[in-house]
């Protein structure tokens, strides 16, 4: 296959591009590098030994993009071009949509004139809203209870999608709701490079142990949990691009959704030790407030991706903690001043 990666050079794109790029298939990378770094791609060709075609261009100018893919040939696109901070998203909400919802209808448009028929998009498990329960299928409703802009775009982009596939039922679509992606690729030479001060806890929780930030905040100790903070289900990066691969191996006519998770969850205290052991740094830690908008626990029931991908997370909260570490310590700045 050739596959255009929309936000190829970020975070889940990267590990996303070794994957297809090691399968034998071809990798187009269009990004505009607001939140990645063109060294992101170097290194994927390095890990591969083979080159990816790079296109710098923000997709959200429908111009730009499509001259920029007028003469690119694609049988495939994984779009997850998208900005995702979700404090940011409610102190910049149009900025959250525009990007969001009109990279969507822009690379939706440039396939159809191309007729490229095969879209897996990025969702998330934000969609859920606040779950009736800790443990999450897909059947569960959607919008429910969604506190922020990042949040219901992602909803939205989900509701664009299937009424773009029903106006063109060739369309063959894989819906995939990520649940917390952590880790990174087991060489340390891609990660997470989080631009400013970390969201998320992995992390935060590295840079702590690296020495970069004095303690985490775990933000609250009272919710309906074993020990008492948040519950999550931490995938592995590299499990994540693999169902990713396997979701494109299984598309068909239609909307598929498909939860991409473990099925477990741990909690925030055990993801600091497990950090802990992994690198074998203490972690400092103190209690804080919990975080508007935050739930206890969310977890994926994978069952359906399982029996109809093929494809089962295989990699520990350790194995996520391990390959963070080697990152963070083999990569202190991050991508920045590389390339
Ligand atoms: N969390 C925390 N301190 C932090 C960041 C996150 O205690 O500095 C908690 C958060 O309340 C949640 C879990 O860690 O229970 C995962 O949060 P993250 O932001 O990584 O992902 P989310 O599940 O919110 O998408």
């Amino acid at each position: 296959m050739r596959v255009l990666l929309t936000g190829g050079a970020g975070y889940i794109g990267s590990h996303i591009a070794v994957v297809l790029l090691e399968e034998g298939h071809d990798v187009i990378v269009i990004d505009d590098f607001s939140n990645s770094h063109p060294e992101a791609v170097r290194r994927v060709e390095e890990l591969s030994g083979r080159p990816v075609i790079r296109i710098d261009c923000d997709l959200a100018d429908l111009d730009a993009s499509s001259r920029a893919l007028a003469d690119v040939e694609f049988d495939s696109v994984i779009h997850l071009a998208g900005l995702k901070s979700i404090g940011e998203s409610v102190s910049r909400p149009s900025s959250y949509y525009r990007t969001n919802i009109v990279a969507t209808l822009n690379i939706l448009d440039i396939m159809a004139i191309k007729d490229v028929r095969r879209f897996v998009f990025s969702s998330s498990a934000t969609v859920y809203g606040t779950p009736d329960s800790p443990v999450i299928d897909e059947s569960h409703p959607v919008g429910r209870g969604l506190t922020n802009p990042y949040g219901w775009s992602k909803w939205m982009n989900e509701q664009i999608i299937r009424d773009v596939q029903h106006a063109r039922p060739e369309l063959e679509v894989s819906l995939l709701r990520y649940f917390n992606p952590v880790g990174a690729h087991p060489s340390g030479q891609i990660g997470e490079s989080p631009s400013g001060t970390p969201n998320n806890l992995m992390p935060y929780v590295a840079q702590v142990a690296a020495g970069t930030r004095d303690r985490v905040s775990v933000f609250g100790d009272s919710y309906a949990t074993p020990d008492g903070t948040g519950v999550r289900d931490y995938i592995h990066i590299m499990d994540l691009a693999e169902g990713h691969l396997a979701a494109l191996a299984h598309l068909s006519p239609g909307v598929t959704v498909y939860n991409l998770g473990t099925g477990v969850g741990h909690s925030v205290l055990e993801l600091i030790r497990e950090f802990s052991a992994q690198s074998g740094r203490e972690i400092p830690y103190r209690v804080t407030a919990p975080r508007t908008g935050d739930v206890s626990s969310a977890i994926a029931d994978p069952a359906k991706a399982n029996s109809e991908l093929g494809w089962r997370a295989t990699r520990s909260l350790a194995d996520s903690c391990r390959d963070s570490w080697l990152w963070q310590s083999q990569n202190p700045q991050g991508l920045t001043g590389q390339g």
